[in-house]
Order: C-alpha cells, then sequence, then structure tokens
C-alpha cells in the first residue's frame, strides 16, 4: 500500500467505493489522513461498515453523503473516474466549494512528488491513447520484468494502484491511463509519457472530440521538459500533441516494425500490434534496455485476455475473441489480421459508421450483428457488399458462424461497440463468447 506523509492530518471525501475507492481509503486511513466516504448504493456503504468498524469508532472515518455534510477544512474530493463529471452535480458543488476534484492517480502523483523531494527517483512511465493502452502497458510491463527490473503496473489495468507494494528507489511504475483518470490528476510529471492514438471515442463525456483530444493532452502537458514524450503520429491529432509536447518528443509509426520481425512476436499479430510494440520499443531504448532482451521478450509476450484471444480451434477453424474492441477503431486491424473472417460485431455503438473497417471488407467471409447496433451495421454491411446474418444475441451468432465457417477460417467476436445492452462489461462478453463456443458440438 502506498503510505504518505503528505496525506497526515488532512481531510479527504471519497466518492465511489469499488475497488480503487477502497484501497483509497486504506492508504488514507493508514497514512493518518480523516476520510469522509460515500457511494449512492447502500450495499457498499454497508460493506464499508464491517470493513472499516476501527477507523469508525475512532472518528477517522465517516460515511456520509459530502453533498449534504460540513465539508469545513476538506482537502480534496477524491472521486471514481467512473462518475461523470460532467454531469455529476459534485461538479458545480466543489468548485462553488473552492475545493479540488481529484482521483487516485493523483494520490499517487502527490506521493511519489515527495518521494522525490527526499532522494528517491521512481521514473514513471504513463499510457494513454483511444485504443493499445492495456496491451502497450502490459507489453511494456512485461519486457521491463524480463530485464529484471522492479516494476509495477497499474493504473486503468490490474489492480489499484494505491493497494501496490511500493517499489525501491529506482523501480519503475507503468501506468495506464484512460482520459477520465488525466482529468482527476493533477500533478503527474511521467518521466516517459507515451500516447497510442487517438480517434473518436467517449465523445460524450468530454464534450466532444475537442474536449477528448484536450484531456489526453494534459499527460503531456503536465511533463517537464527534460522528460520524454514518445508518441504514435499515424493519425493526425496524435501529431498535433506531438508539436506542442513541453518534453522532448520521440515519435514513432506502426510501419516502423516489417512483417518479417512481427512473425515472431504471436500474441502481437495485426497492425495494431505493431503500433504497440514500435511504442515499447522505443520506449526501452530510452530507458536503456539491451535490444537482445526486447526482442526475446516480444517474442515471449503472452498477451492479454479478450484482445484477439485465442480461445479455440475446432475442424481447422480459428475462434478469436476480441471483445475489448469497442469501437470501429480497434476492430479494424483485428479484421486486417486475418484473410477469411466470419465476423461478429454489434452492441451499444459509439458512431454512426464503420468506416475504419470499410478497407478490410474483403477479408470478411460473413458478419452476423448483434445487440442494438444490429439492424443499422447490417443495412451498412450489406450497402458495402457485406453478406449479413441478423442474430440479435452472441449465442446465435456463435451458432450460425461456426456452422458457416470452414477449415482456416477465423471466427472472430470484435464487435466494434460497448455491451453494456446486453452485458455487464467487455469482459462479461468475451467470457460468454468463449462458453458459446465450448458448447458447441
Ligand atoms: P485499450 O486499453 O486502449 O482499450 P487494449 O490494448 O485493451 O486497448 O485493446 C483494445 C482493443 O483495441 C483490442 O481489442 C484491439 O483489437 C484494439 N487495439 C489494440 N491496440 C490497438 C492500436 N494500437 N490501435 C488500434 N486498435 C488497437
Amino acid at each position: 500500500m502506498i503510505i504518505s506523509p503528505v496525506f497526515s492530518g488532512k481531510f479527504y471525501a471519497v466518492l465511489g467505493l469499488a475497488r480503487s475507492g477502497l484501497a483509497t481509503i486504506d492508504a488514507l486511513l493508514a497514512s493518518k489522513a480523516k476520510v469522509m466516504a460515500w457511494d449512492n448504493r447502500s450495499e457498499a456503504r454497508m460493506a464499508l461498515q464491517t470493513r472499516y468498524a476501527l477507523a469508525i469508532a475512532r472518528g477517522d472515518l465517516l460515511i456520509s453523503d459530502p453533498m449534504v455534510s460540513d465539508v469545513f477544512g476538506l482537502t480534496a474530493f477524491v472521486v471514481s473516474p467512473g462518475i461523470p463529471l460532467n454531469r455529476h452535480p459534485i461538479t458545480i458543488f466543489a468548485k462553488e466549494a473552492g475545493i479540488p476534484i481529484i482521483g487516485d492517480i493523483e494520490l499517487f502523483a502527490q506521493a511519489r512528488n515527495f518521494w522525490q523531494k527526499s532522494g528517491k527517483h521512481c521514473p514513471v512511465i504513463g499510457i494513454t491513447g483511444t485504443n493499445g493502452k492495456s496491451t502497450t502497458t502490459a507489453l511494456i510491463h512485461h519486457i521491463l520484468k524480463e530485464a529484471g527490473r522492479a516494476t509495477v503496473m497499474g493504473g486503468n489495468i490490474g489492480l489499484p494502484l494505491l493497494a501496490a507494494t511500493p517499489l525501491p528507489d529506482g523501480g519503475i511504475y507503468v501506468l495506464e491511463l484512460s482520459s477520465y483518470q488525466i482529468d482527476l490528476t493533477f500533478s503527474l510529471d511521467c518521466d516517459i509519457a507515451v500516447l497510442t492514438n487517438i480517434t473518436p471515442d467517449h465523445l460524450d463525456r468530454h464534450g466532444g472530440f475537442d474536449g477528448y483530444m484536450k484531456a489526453k493532452a494534459r499527460l503531456f502537458g503536465m511533463q517537464s521538459s527534460t522528460h520524454y514524450a514518445v508518441i504514435a503520429t499515424d493519425d493526425i491529432p496524435s501529431r498535433v500533441i506531438s508539436k506542442k509536447c513541453p518534453a522532448r518528443v520521440v515519435t514513432v509509426h506502426a510501419d516502423n516494425i516489417t512483417a518479417e520481425e512481427q512473425i515472431d512476436w504471436p500474441a502481437l499479430q495485426g497492425p495494431h500490434n505493431a503500433q504497440n510494440a514500435v511504442i515499447a520499443i522505443a520506449v526501452m531504448r530510452l530507458i536503456g534496455i539491451d535490444e537482445t532482451i526486447i526482442s526475446k521478450a516480444l517474442a515471449n509476450y503472452p498477451g492479454l485476455p479478450h484482445r484477439m484471444q485465442r480461445v479455440a480451434e475446432r475442424n481447422g477453424v480459428l475462434f478469436i475473441n476480441d471483445s475489448k474492441a469497442t469501437n470501429a477503431t480497434a476492430t479494424a486491424p483485428a479484421l486486417a489480421a486475418f484473410p477469411a473472417i466470419h465476423w461478429i460485431l454489434g452492441g451499444v455503438p459509439k458512431t454512426e459508421d464503420l468506416d475504419p473497417c470499410k478497407p478490410y471488407y474483403n477479408h470478411v467471409k460473413q458478419a452476423y450483428t448483434i445487440g442494438q447496433a444490429g439492424p443499422v451495421y447490417a443495412a451498412l454491411l450489406r450497402e458495402s457488399g457485406v453478406a449479413v446474418v441478423e442474430c440479435e444475441t452472441l449465442e446465435k451468432a456463435v451458432t450460425m458462424a461456426a456452422q458457416a465457417a470452414r477449415n482456416d477460417e477465423v471466427v472472430m467476436l470484435t464487435p466494434a461497440c460497448a455491451s453494456f445492452d446486453q452485458f455487464s462489461d467487455y469482459e462479461a462478453r468475451g467470457q460468454a463468447f468463449q462458453q458459446f463456443v465450448e458448447a458447441l458440438d
């Protein structure tokens, strides 16, 4: 757990009591801060009663809605990135009270700035972008581990960052940062900040594309001039950001990677993974990791679940779970990676079109639409000459695709949509896909 004297004697309101909220309360209480905690879900509040009975009895923790409580002396609201700040009343309330709204990454940054002042330096690599954040984060973390470096992976991936065991001097924090997390962070000066790409996503919460781009750009705006920004300038918004960074900029391109090199990296197939790999290589070179270690680690990188994950092979047909592809830009490179695909898509659409996927329609044997976007996407695909079966449910789509697929073809769930119409999240959707594949006779 990250414990710091910078929190000691201060008073924080923690809003949102899921995993990272609980880790935040643990870290703040252990650092001798006082905490007011709240969640609209009564089960979450009840769970707190037992977990923190002692701290409540001591008066260090108060379960109360800060919007109707006395917030005199409050240092900050620490909110979960899941809270939509653009429409939540806390935004106006905090502004009027003159109290900052921050997230757990900001608390980490403050603790780390304190370490720096006391002579302990732990470099931070912060990774953001529309797609490829998790893969690039996990890949960088994997190569560092293969190189024998002390490292922790956190942020938008894995365990909550404040729950991590602190690294010794020189240990490297590798942080995946969503735009929501960056919105709540103000003093994280990354030694290396990374941008994978920028395409339209989450526009509702950022008030359009400009707002979304500005949120991403802030990660680089926080850097000092002696630090580094590694940016894949394969799209225009990323190029724009690369021109405005205060830090030293290293630009990379997906096509810096040759097809021959990529053959040796089984879990990093497709043009999108060429982009993720070229970034990881540039970061490793800045850190001074040996080239032979980098090559070996790219070859033995195991991959992440739900990202082009090979889940089964039946009768010469490969079944791939790419449930994490929640927008058309993420789906396009997955379609590019195989020549004959039975493509399962649909869910809650993020865009009205599927334009980024169009160049790869000739790889699609047949499409199987599901969920809310089903009828609209089916019509779009038919207009472009793609054969479509409207399935509505994932189960039916898997059955139909498995029946139609021939030897050497691929059945792939790469939905280009969010999952919330039919599943709790992309992981539940990916697991359901795997179960339906396993249940095929
Ligand atoms: P994120 O954490 O940004 O959502 P992931 O690494 O989890 O990114 O990948 C999400 C989806 O995006 C994957 O299913 C994959 O198909 C696609 N993807 C991965 N890397 C990239 C990239 N560099 N560019 C475009 N799409 C990508």
